[in-house]
């Protein structure tokens, strides 16, 4: 048996040790609960039934972010990527979980004190695992809206690093987009080209060649957008990273968000317009069709995505791919 049978645990690692999630808390005072001053990651667990194995995706790629995004706010971290991953693994290992999991880390402002200033601060990291299943419904499409709140830009607080503060402004949109009735928002930039969802990157297919706005349009320069990127090459779909037009979403052939909350999500109508047809279209059914075979183990060409949780605690070789 690969995995254990043990009753999953939630647990987290904070001050230097592993407690129960349900023990890892901080002050009320901590600067980054009173400021926003923290950034954060979200990386998903697939779970595999036939390999009896939780594969930890893309967990480098999201670790050298987490440190681009800490070096903006000049937050120090305590471990270097490789030992961010390995205290993951550990964590994951702990939790025993044989489902589906997110896990979230932080690395913040934890002085006790008044005053939004980054410098002079001490740093905290934590990190917490949590079972996990689908963010939005990918199953059926879904409907969004262009949201009336505009992306923030590089120059207020910069999108290309996930800083928790931020969210306000993707709390704001997508908050306006379920009161109006959508499933998600499409924010813009502040000169009004599409820049993503509230927390997914958009990809828009025209004249069958996959589209999708530029890191300098206030985007997170997201994982899963380069996962796709990488797919996209390897099955010949041409992809051009370039600026997109509001009204290049209501002429689009096929849409779709990316996000390692949301996976890959077609879009099927934008401001209440059908996307095409209304169905979800071929080039998203191919690219989706390939990452979840690949986030489960299936597809030997993308296992280096793959972090094996159960097969490395074991000290064991991962399982064998068919
Ligand atoms: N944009 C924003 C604002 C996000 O919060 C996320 C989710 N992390 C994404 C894009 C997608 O990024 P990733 O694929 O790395 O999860």
């Amino acid at each position: 048996m690969s995995a254990p049978a043990a009753a999953p645990r939630a647990q987290a690692f904070l001050g230097g040790r592993f407690v129960d999630a349900a023990d890892a808390r901080v002050s009320v005072m901590t600067h980054a609960f009173l400021y926003g001053t923290g950034v954060f990651e979200g990386i998903r667990a697939y779970w595999s039934d036939e390999d009896e194995e939780l594969y930890l995706l893309l967990v480098r790629e999201h670790y050298e972010r987490l440190v681009r995004s800490a070096r903006v706010l000049r937050i120090a971290l305590p471990y270097d990527v490789g030992g961010l991953v390995d205290l993951t693994v550990e964590l994951l290992r702990r939790c025993g979980l044989r489902s589906d999991a997110y896990v979230r880390p932080l690395a913040y402002k934890s002085t006790e004190g008044i005053g939004a200033q980054l410098n002079g601060m001490d740093d905290g990291f934590a990190v917490y695992a949590v079972p996990f299943g689908n963010y939005v419904e990918i199953d059926r499409g879904l409907t969004c809206g262009v949201s009336s709140w505009r992306r923030l830009g590089d120059n207020a607080i910069p999108p290309r690093a996930k800083v928790i503060g931020a969210y306000a402004n993707a709390a704001l949109a997508k908050t306006e987009a379920q009161e109006r009735g959508y499933d998600e928002a499409i924010m813009l930039t502040e000169d009004g080209h599409v820049s993503e969802g509230s927390a997914e990157n958009i990809f828009v297919v025209r004249d069958g060649r996959l589209l999708t706005p530029p890191p300098t349009d206030s985007i997170l320069e997201g994982i899963t957008r380069a996962a796709v990127m990488r797919i996209a090459a390897d099955e010949g779909i041409p992809c051009l990273e370039r600026r997109i037009d509001r009204t290049e979403l209501y002429v689009a052939e096929e849409i779709f968000l990316t996000g390692t909350g949301a996976q890959i999500a077609a879009v099927t109508s934008v401001d209440g317009r059908p996307v095409a047809d209304g169905a979800v279209g071929p080039v998203t059914a191919r690219i989706s069709g390939v990452y979840f075979a690949a986030v489960r183990g299936k597809l030997p060409r993308y296992r280096s995505w793959l972090t094996p949780i159960y097969a490395l605690a074991r000290g064991r070789e991962a399982p064998a791919i068919r």
